[in-house]
């Protein structure tokens, strides 16, 4: 690629990563995606996006914000403000890249229809349920054709004195829509799911100080399979099959589940799906980031990086995270344990996705154990070089990984549980390729 080419792309990353990486390693970025990695101008500005914490979303980021009723949101909106009751408000603590976080989420409407929200940055945010707010800043996705209003970290929520708005009453309660588990989607509103028990088991909790007895599995049709939870006893077994009316979605880390709660009727139907193939599903990047998360996923594309956290790591021997000089933030002064990882950034040309790779998977696909790597590190007095003899083994090369998938604020991550190296023929390839160009001249 030459360096007027190259030159467009910097402006553009630029642009969108002010603040966040200077120029020069910016230039240093692009250049090695480009001319070493050798990936395409889109796979390299994602993986440097992405590196860099930028929005995906902002890679069309315009100046000027627009205002918009919730039933003009198209799902593409990079900086727009919204003006909405919040119909329905939840906070809660997640776990990013292993870190706590608060999110709070719910349901924004106005007179033109409803829409789910996420505020990333929830930590000091309290949303009153029927208060009227102002999202400014706010960035949109479409997952399965519902707009989804997210605030990040340049989006900001303030109270919308004196504004009213009406949400008018659904009339005739939308029929609960049947869908294929495959197609399940957070957001949805209810759903009629046909499906077969694969597993279930009981769970004994605690419900606003009321214990409570839970029963959660796995489901499955002919299309893919999903976790539910029932809140009431339904007598469920294992290997029926059920046609589940009225349940909801609710997302944990991006994965969706289903939620049989006190609206939900069960009914024992027969069964024709046959022989249920509940083993990995094949999925593009594209699929799963549209889906946000999902059990048992395989993707094949092409390492384009290592993060930063990979090669020879150390954990705190009481709570498992990774510690810097022997310094557990929860723990303090520990012991620590060597362990090996690899944090891969895999693109399929749809997209790209994050994939933790265990230690026993990073051996097997290095060919580089434990113990060489501690002797490596240790000969060379220098524990970085074992990530960057990784970095030459994996980086551009075709591979498949399965695990799941769970997403957050950066977007989808995989934690592989398997992972293989694909061999790539390179003759019949280059002979494709020849034919390919022979047919188009
Ligand atoms: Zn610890």
């Amino acid at each position: 690629m030459n360096d007027e080419e190259i030159h467009l792309h910097f402006e553009e990353l630029k642009k969108e990563l002010e603040g966040k990486i200077d120029d020069a390693l910016l230039k240093k970025e692009l250049n090695t995606y480009l001319n070493e990695y050798r990936v395409t101008p889109e796979a390299a500005k994602r993986g440097i996006r992405r590196k860099y914490g930028a929005d995906d979303s902002s890679s069309f980021m315009t100046a000027d914000t627009l205002a918009k009723k919730i039933g003009e949101l198209k799902g593409t909106e990079m900086n727009v403000d919204i003006t909405a009751k919040a119909v329905y408000v939840d906070k809660k603590q997640i776990t990013v890249r292993g870190n706590p976080k608060t999110i709070v989420s719910g349901i924004l409407g106005d007179e033109t229809g409803t829409a789910p929200f996420t505020i990333w940055e929830g930590e000091n945010v309290e949303l009153e349920k029927g208060a009227v707010y102002l999202f400014k800043n706010a960035y949109t996705k479409q997952w399965n054709e519902r707009v989804q209003v997210n605030l990040g970290s340049r989006g900001k929520v303030e109270k919308a004195e004196g504004v009213r708005v009406d949400v008018p009453e659904r009339t005739a309660a939308a029929e609960s829509a049947e869908v294929k588990i495959a197609d399940i989607r957070e957001g949805m509103g209810d759903v009629t799911v046909t499906g077969r028990i694969i597993s279930i088991e009981e769970r004994n909790i605690t419900v606003k100080g009321e214990p409570k007895t839970v029963r959660s599995g796995i489901i499955a049709d002919d299309s893919g399979k999903i976790q539910f939870s029932a809140w009431n006893d339904y007598g469920l077994k294992e290997k029926e099959t059920i046609c589940v009316k009225n349940a909801y979605i609710r997302a944990w880390k991006g994965i969706p589940q289903l939620n049989l709660g006190d609206k939900c009727e069960v009914s024992r139907v027969d069964d024709s799906f046959g022989e249920i193939d509940i083993a990995v599903s094949k999925k593009t990047v594209a699929d799963i980031i549209a889906a946000g998360g999902g059990l048992d996923l395989s993707v094949t594309g092409t390492v384009v990086d290592l993060r930063a956290g990979s090669g020879l790591i150390w954990r705190c021997p009481e709570c498992n995270r990774s510690v810097l000089n022997g310094e557990c933030t929860t723990h303090g002064r520990v012991e620590p344990i060597t362990d090996l990882r690899m944090k891969l950034i895999i693109d399929d040309g749809t997209g790209a996705i994050s994939a933790i790779v265990n230690r026993q998977d990073t051996e097997i696909l290095t060919g580089v154990t434990l113990e060489a790597a501690e002797g490596l590190a240790k000969a060379r007095g220098d524990s970085e070089i074992v990530a960057r003899e990784m970095a030459e083994l994996v980086v551009m090369r075709k591979m498949t990984v399965s695990g799941n998938v769970m997403s957050d604020d950066f977007g989808p991550m995989m934690i592989v549980s398997d992972a293989r190296i694909e061999v790539i023929d390179v003759e019949a390839e280059a002979e494709a390729l020849y034919n390919e160009v022979e047919a188009a001249l």
